[in-house]
């Protein structure tokens, strides 16, 4: 009997527990995403891409697909694909995993400034122009064009269009990881005194966090959104180890 697995991803996690699951006799595993990346790293089982059309078109396509369990393996910051995986999930009746890193905990050293959102971290930035490191997604910096005085060094995976309306910033275009070494290169070489970045977990992106500390630099972090309440995971091993329990038939609901 092939047991289906859909693994929800746009994650390193996502991938990797791919990787640990492709070629299982028993299992066929699809991944899904998002398909905002222009050019997404290769995965080792088949991938879909774009929305499903709501916590509604997902039960449909897990009820059509007879999937079996769905993994949550999406980014933390990712609230809304996991609220609609929780639901479709439950409405479907098809059992839920969720993958997600932990937190980042601060440390000696650190000078966090926890903040909602975009929004909030202009606001928190103040009149007074700094030198500011954009670690955000493209879709989320133009909040910042509210705050012209400041200049910008952003990074991401794809070309930010339209880019902010502001005289000063500079673009960077680079996919992780990023090592402390170069992160710090990257702070002292662009006289960084700020960096906004979410609370991502795991060490991918952990080296700006690091580097943030050993310069002394102020860190505006995004608080964490709320996420459904189902059974959770940390790593793609522990993930493994849940899917190994769940295809013993512990538990025929859970898993
Ligand atoms: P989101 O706000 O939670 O989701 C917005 C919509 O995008 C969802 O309602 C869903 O559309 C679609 N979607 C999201 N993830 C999907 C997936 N894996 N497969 C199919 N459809 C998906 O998500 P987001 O924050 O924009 O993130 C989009 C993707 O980028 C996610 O896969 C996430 O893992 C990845 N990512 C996000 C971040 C971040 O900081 N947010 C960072 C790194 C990677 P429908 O309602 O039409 O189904």
């Amino acid at each position: 009997m092939t047991h289906r697995i859909l693994i929800l991803g746009g994650t390193t996690e996502a991938r990797q527990l791919a990787e640990r699951l492709a070629g299982r006799t028993g299992l066929a595993v699809t991944l899904s995403l998002a398909g905002r990346t222009v050019n997404p790293l290769a995965h080792p089982v088949p991938v879909r891409s774009g929305g499903f059309g709501g916590a509604e078109g997902l039960a449909g396509y897990l009820a059509a697909e007879r999937v079996d369990l769905l993994v949550d393996a999406t980014h933390p910051y990712a609230a809304r694909i996991s609220a609609n995986a929780a639901r479709a999930a439950s409405d479907a009746g098809v059992a839920i995993l969720a993958l997600r890193r932990p937190s980042w905990q601060t440390v000696v050293g650190d000078r966090w400034t926890p903040v909602d959102d975009a929004t909030h971290a202009v606001a928190a930035l103040g009149a007074v122009p700094r030198r500011v490191f954009l670690a955000l997604g493209r879709q989320e910096i133009g909040p910042f064009d509210t705050a012209p005085q400041h200049s910008y060094l952003v990074r991401s995976v794809d070309p930010v269009e339209p880019p902010l309306r502001v005289p000063d910033a500079t673009y960077l275009l680079a996919r992780g990881p990023f090592p402390e070494a170069e992160e710090r290169a990257l702070l002292e070489e662009n006289g960084i005194d700020a960096i906004v970045a979410k609370n991502s977990g795991g060490m991918a992106t952990y080296g700006k966090i690091a580097a943030a500390r050993a310069l002394g630099i102020e860190v505006l972090l995004f608080r964490r959104p709320p996420l459904p309440p189902v059974k959770t995971v940390e790593t793609a091993s522990e993930a493994v180890l849940a899917i190994d329990h769940w295809l013993a038939g512990a538990n025929d609901r859970g898993v």
